[in-house]
């Protein structure tokens, strides 16, 4: 199927993008996926999901990183699934450690209060291993250094509808840096100083915030206080040149050394959408209609009819999440960007 004969959904002609020409090339970019050797079986199906609908047609590679060395067995069975190339990556231990700076008791006290609060992961030091990893490292990895560009991809997720268009191409005609499908809010318990920690960096660095930035998508009062909306980073299509400039670097820097992964349970969702937020001009940054997406425990699916029978979507309308008007924060990102919203999805 030619791109230029799709019909696009509401959301790409108001956004007045372009679908890229499949003319054979590639981009620089590549999936990245996290995971451990035990998310092997969860793994598959997500994998699986995404060369189905999408890369079956364009053979990008695939890396993997890990904090253990992979097994020969989570290789010989990935590397059977991806029809790009597979690369297998071993994390540094300064990537996935806790640095010399954290209080380790003032970190475990902090994490005996979260289970008190029965706060998901509130008592994993994995887990903020993870998100530190996600914020601040994974650019960084070896593997990932001659891309441009890069889509996450996590165990247990679902594509519903076919992708007919070169999503990374797209990226680059379209000058996009930061693409995703679900938003929603985070726990608050996670994040208590995440934004008091930001509006101090902006303070100092005032440079490093764009002139058209979309702050009113995760503030609704000018940036006095953070709304709690943040894009579900399980699925991010990005560009890895955008985390590793200057802006993100200092931001990162300076959140790690205020100990919030440890002492708190910051995300790297409400972090990397708060970065994407203000340093970015908010013309790079990208709704994704059309794809239908699941994640545990939420679904997306395209409200538009056409749209879902175009691209073979099997995912049921009626589980979509995406124009919730509340908890999801779909409409408060096409109200900061000052779009319309699809037909049938009231302006309530
Ligand atoms: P959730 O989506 O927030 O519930 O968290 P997940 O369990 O899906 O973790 C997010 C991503 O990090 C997934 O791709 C996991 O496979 C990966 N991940 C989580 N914990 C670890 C870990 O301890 N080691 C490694 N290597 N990967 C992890
Ligand atoms: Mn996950």
């Amino acid at each position: 199927i030619d791109p230029k004969t799709l019909e696009k959904p509401h959301a790409d002609k108001v956004q007045k993008v372009q679908y890229p020409e499949n003319d054979g090339t590639r981009e620089k970019a590549t999936f990245v996926t996290l995971a451990r050797n035990s998310d092997l079986w969860d793994l598959v199906g997500s994998i699986r999901h995404v060369e189905d609908r999408f890369n079956r047609r364009f053979h990008y590679d695939w890396v993997f990183l890990n904090d253990k060395p992979f097994t020969e067995e989570f290789k010989r069975v990935t590397s059977a699934l991806v029809s790009g190339e597979t690369k297998y990556g071993l994390i540094p231990e300064e990537h996935w450690s806790v640095p010399s700076w954290i209080d380790e008791d003032r970190a475990a006290e902090s994490r005996a209060k979260m289970v008190a609060q029965d706060i998901i992961y509130g008592d994993s030091v994995p887990y903020r291993h993870m998100c530190r990893f996600e914020s601040g490292f994974f650019f960084q990895h070896e593997l990932l250094k001659d891309y441009e560009y890069y889509w996450r991809v996590e165990p247990e997720i679902r594509f519903f509808c076919d992708i007919h268009y070169d999503v990374f191409k797209f990226m680059k005609e379209n000058k996009k840096k930061y693409g995703f499908i679900l938003s929603l809010s985070e726990y608050e318990a996670t994040i208590p100083t995440l934004w008091d920690t930001t509006k101090q960096f902006m303070k100092e660095n005032p440079g490093f915030v764009n002139k058209n930035n979309l702050l009113d998508f995760v503030s609704n009062d000018k940036g006095e206080t953070y709304n709690m909306c943040h894009f579900w980073s399980n699925f991010e299509v990005g560009s890895l040149e955008f985390w590793r400039s200057e802006a993100y670097q200092a931001y990162f820097n300076y959140l790690d050394k205020s100990g919030g992964f440890f002492y708190e349970r910051w995300g790297d969702a409400p972090v990397h959408s708060i970065a994407a937020a203000l340093f970015l001009d908010k013309s790079e940054l990208h709704f994704f209609d059309g794809f239908g997406y699941y994640h545990p425990d939420f679904y997306s699916c395209p409200v538009e009819e056409n749209i879902r029978l175009q691209n073979q979507c099997t995912c049921n309308p009626e589980d979509d999440v995406t124009w919730y008007d509340y908890y999801f924060c779909t409409r408060k990102y096409f109200e900061a960007q000052k779009l319309s919203f699809p037909p049938g999805v009231n302006s309530a």
